[in-house]
C-alpha cells in the first residue's frame, strides 16, 4: 500500500518519510511542505546504474532528466551517483552548473532552443546537444565555428507508447524531433555529417512517460538501431550512442503496475545485443533519461486541512492550504494520487472525498472521489509520490508563495529549497 520504501507509520500512528515524523515536519516547517527522502532518491539512481552494470556490462549511462525536479540538491545527488544530466533550458543548465555538475556529462534537449541557449551551452562546454530540427542544425553549425560540437539527433520512432497497439505512424504528429518515415531524419543525418563543425555521435528518442510496459522501449530501440545501420551503410558513420529517453512509470496508487527496472533492462539489453549482432553494429553506449522515477516516489507533500464541506448526496470536499499552485497535475491531466491523513495513517481509509485546493478555480483539485481516513480541520494530509513534476511545475497563481522543500537524510530534515515569502510575490514588480 505504501508505494515506496521510504514511507512508514510510527508508534504514534503518524506517517513517516525516511524515518521522519510527518507531523513533526509540518509543525517545524509549516504547510504546504514538499518533503523528499534522500536515501530513496539515491536508491532510485542506483537501480539504473546497477541494471546497466548487470545486463549491459556497464556500457551505459543514466542521465537524470532534471525537468522532473530541477534544483541544486538533486543535481548534486545525480552527480555523486555517477549519472549524467538532461537539461531543456538555460535555467536548468544554470542550476546544474551552479551545483557544480560536470558539463561534459550534460545533454541539452529542447524542441526550440533559443540562440542564447545554444550559445550559453557552447560557452559552458556542455557535452552534447540533442538536435531537434533542421533550423537548429543550421544555427548550431554556425555557432560552433572553430570547435566541433558533439550532437545527437532526436528521432520520432513512430511509436505511441500510450496506445495499446503501438501504432507505428501515429507519432509522426509530434512537435519533437525528426520523422523517419518522411526521410527527414536521414536528411538531418546527411546534413550533420557534412557540417564541418558538428560531430554526429548518436540518436535519441523519448516515447512517452509513466510507461508500464517494455514493448515500446524494445520497439524504439529496434527502430533506432536500424536507422543507425542505415547511417553506417549510406554515410559511412558509426554512431556510438543510443539514447532511449525516459518514461519508466512509478506507483501513484495501487492500480499502477510499475515495472522493476531490472526487468526492463534485461529485455532491452538482450534486444540490443541480438540486433547489433544481426545488423553488424558495435554495441552503442546506452543512455537512459529517467526523470519521474528518480525523485517521484521519494516525495510527499504535506498540507493542513481547512474546511470540510459535506454536500449531502453529492460529495465531501476536504480543503487544503495548497493545491494547483504546488501540484497542477490533477488539474492538467487527471493524474492519480494516493492521499492519507498523516496523523491517522494507521487507520483505514473509510471515507470517499474530494481533496480541493485553496486557489480560485473550481478545477483546483488534488484528487476526486478518493479514499481517505475521516478528517477534521487541522489534520495533516499527505499526498504521496509528489517528488516529480510538482515543484518543477509549480506556479504563483493567486500570488501564493511556493512552499519550501525539505530533504530527509537518515531521519533528519534540512531545507533544500527555501519557501517563497509574500514579499517575493511583488519582488519583480516595477
Ligand atoms: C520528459 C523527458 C524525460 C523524462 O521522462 P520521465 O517520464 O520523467 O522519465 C526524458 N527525456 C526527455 C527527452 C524528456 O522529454
Amino acid at each position: 500500500m505504501f508505494l515506496a520504501d521510504c514511507l512508514g507509520v510510527n508508534e504514534l500512528g503518524h506517517l513517516t518519510i525516511g524515518g521522519a515524523d510527518a507531523i513533526d515536519l509540518a509543525r517545524e516547517f509549516g504547510t504546504p511542505l514538499y518533503v523528499l527522502d534522500e536515501t530513496q532518491v539515491r536508491q532510485n539512481c542506483r537501480a539504473y546504474k546497477e541494471a546497466i552494470a548487470k545486463f549491459y556490462g556497464g556500457h551505459g549511462l543514466p542521465l537524470y532528466a532534471s525537468k522532473a525536479l530541477s534544483c541544486k540538491a538533486l543535481c548534486r545527488i545525480a552527480q555523486e551517483e555517477g549519472m549524467g544530466l538532461d537539461v531543456v533550458s538555460a535555467g536548468e543548465l544554470y542550476t546544474a552548473l551552479q551545483a557544480g555538475f560536470d558539463p561534459a556529462n550534460i545533454y541539452f534537449h529542447g524542441n526550440n532552443k533559443t540562440r542564447f541557449e545554444l550559445e550559453y551551452a557552447l560557452r559552458e562546454r556542455v557535452g552534447f546537444i540533442v538536435v531537434d530540427n533542421l533550423t537548429e542544425l543550421e544555427t548550431l553549425s554556425g555557432l560552433a565555428a572553430g570547435r566541433p560540437v558533439d550532437i545527437l539527433l532526436r528521432i520520432k520512432p513512430g511509436i505511441d507508447a500510450h496506445t495499446h497497439q503501438f501504432i507505428r505512424t501515429g507519432q509522426i504528429d509530434s512537435k519533437f524531433g525528426f520523422a523517419l518515415e518522411t526521410g527527414e531524419a536521414f536528411e538531418a543525418a546527411r546534413m550533420a555529417a557534412a557540417a564541418p563543425n558538428l560531430r554526429l555521435v548518436g540518436v535519441h528518442c523519448h516515447v512517452g512517460s509513466q510507461i508500464f510496459d517494455v514493448a515500446p522501449f524494445e520497439l524504439a530501440a529496434d527502430v533506432l538501431l536500424r536507422f543507425m545501420a542505415q547511417i553506417k551503410s549510406e554515410l559511412g558513420i558509426t554512431l556510438t550512442q543510443l539514447n532511449l529517453g525516459g518514461g519508466i512509470g512509478i506507483f501513484y496508487d495501487e492500480t499502477d503496475d510499475a515495472l522493476p527496472y531490472g526487468v526492463y533492462f534485461e529485455k532491452v539489453a538482450a534486444l540490443l545485443k541480438e540486433r547489433c549482432a544481426a545488423l553488424d553494429l558495435p554495441l552503442p553506449l546506452l543512455l537512459l533519461e529517467p526523470g519521474r522515477s528518480i525523485p517521484g516516489p521519494a516525495g510527499v507533500t504535506l498540507y493542513t486541512v481547512g474546511a470540510v464541506k459535506e454536500i449531502p448526496g453529492i460529495r465531501t470536499y476536504v480543503t487544503v492550504d495548497g493545491g494547483m499552485g504546488d501540484n497542477p497535475r490533477y488539474m492538467m491531466y487527471g493524474a492519480n494520487y494516493t492521499v492519507l491523513c498523516a496523523n491517522r495513517a494507521a487507520q483505514p481509509r473509510t471515507e470517499t472525498v474530494t481533496v480541493a485546493g485553496r486557489y480560485c478555480e473550481s478545477g483546483d483539485l488534488i484528487q476526486e472521489h478518493t479514499k481517505l481516513q475521516a478528517t477534521a480541520p487541522g489534520d495533516i494530509l499527505a499526498v504521496l509520490a509528489t517528488g516529480a513534476y510538482n515543484y518543477s511545475m509549480a506556479s504563483n497563481y493567486n500570488r501564493v508563495p511556493k512552499p519550501p522543500m525539505v530533504m530527509i537524510t537518515e531521519g533528519r530534515p534540512r531545507i533544500i529549497v527555501r519557501g517563497e515569502t509574500i514579499e517575493d510575490m511583488a519582488r519583480l514588480d516595477c
